[in-house]
């Protein structure tokens, strides 16, 4: 192929292509990645497959953030008692790298409670951070924390959000299940003698703040379409400039968190504002990423919602698409993964929901500089 490109190419642009090449693929492609990942951002779209991110390109003016990725690959996402997974066993799968029954947070179908990848790298030295546009006790972020037998002990699970000493970073909602709770105990007292600061809102965070804790609503925030602005991307944003002043680097988990309900709802308008949210947060990452390639930046999802196809309408003309819903509960697709950056080149092809723990594992492992 090379052989060719040199008879087709003048010399200069010949040149021009081997700078190019040799400057930008060192890290992007290179498989043998000689890098170890410093920083890892592992982003989850709830209930966002293939024909989400498909329906997200068909409403979008430019091109997708999906598209600017080095690897992709796809993930089984069964749980360890059912076909069809849930959000906690997902999430739990891959927090943990262990299959558990769905409605379980952060524990093995046995009830033994097993650590999760963010507080792996909180132990190898790294700050850590989770931002979502849920609540943070929903099932997504609990099971990077929480250790409970059933997604739905809310209280309990702000309890362990409350004691751990893992994380560093906390934006979401559900106040309520710190403050109004029916054992009456303050949960962000505690949190604040843990050296936690309540921020009203993520404009307030100062520059040098720790352990910033931003609870924006009692139970879920807000829809985008109810006018949630641009919470989750600042969120982000905010979360990355205050985790990445640690030298060891950090690990920040980020959900679009309300995807998943849009497909609940079979409700396309819906889909389409939040879809177009994670993308916004997405090309956020990208950007720090680029800026600082350490970085492990991994996309991808829980399970689809909906059962979303994307169909040609009667007139067979095939230049029209209807989206149709085949449920309003979740489905058995596999999801999509995207990696780029050190240790990327590990997330392609097929792989279990499980098998993320690991890849993400040894991206951070130290590696011999290269000869
Ligand atoms: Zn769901």
């Amino acid at each position: 192929m090379k052989k060719n490109t040199i008879k087709t190419f003048s010399g200069f642009s010949f040149l021009l292509m081997f700078v190019f090449s040799s400057c930008c693929n060192t890290q992007q492609k290179d498989n043998s990645s000689p890098m170890t990942a410093k920083n890892v951002v592992l982003m989850i779209g709830d209930g966002m497959s293939v024909p989400q991110i498909c329906f997200a390109m068909e409403h979008a003016e430019t091109t997708l953030a999906f598209e600017k990725f080095a690897y992709t690959g796809l993930v089984k996402t069964r749980s360890k008692n059912a076909k069809i997974t849930d959000s906690a066993a997902a999430g739990t799968a891959i927090a943990t790298g262990q299959k558990t029954n769905n409605g379980m947070i952060g524990m093995n179908s046995d009830s033994i409670p097993i650590p999760s990848i963010l507080e792996t790298l909180k132990d190898l030295g790294k700050n850590t951070g989770i931002v979502v546009s849920c609540a943070v006790t929903h099932a997504t972020p609990a099971a990077f924390i929480a250790k409970n037998c059933s997604r739905n002990n809310k209280e309990e699970i702000a309890e362990d959000f409350a004691s751990t000493d893992k994380l560093d970073v906390l934006i979401g909602g559900g106040r309520k299940y710190f403050l109004n709770r029916k054992d009456s105990v303050n949960l962000i007292e505690k949190m604040i003698q843990n050296g936690w600061k309540l921020y009203d809102s993520i404009n307030q965070i100062e520059v040098d703040a720790t352990k910033p804790l931003v609870l924006l609503s009692d139970r879920h925030p807000k829809t985008i379409l109810e006018g949630r602005g641009d919470m989750l991307p600042d969120g982000v944003t905010t979360a990355l400039s205050l985790l990445n002043k640690n030298e060891n680097g950090f690990f920040l988990m980020v959900e679009g968190s309300q995807i998943d309900w849009a497909g609940h709802n079979n409700d396309t308008e819906y889909l389409k504002a939040e879809m177009e949210d994670f993308n916004k947060t997405i090309e956020i990452v990208l950007d720090f990423a680029q800026k600082n390639p350490e970085t492990l930046l991994i996309v991808t999802a829980d399970h689809e919602t909906g059962g979303l196809t994307l169909v040609s309408d009667s007139t067979n003309t095939y230049n029209a698409i209807k989206y149709k819903f085949a449920t309003t509960n979740h489905s058995a697709l596999m999801t999509p993964i995207f990696a780029i950056g050190p240790g990327a080149e590990q997330f392609t092809g097929i792989m279990d929901n499980t098998d993320i723990y690991n890849k993400i594992y040894q991206a951070v492992q130290k590696k011999d500089e290269p000869k």
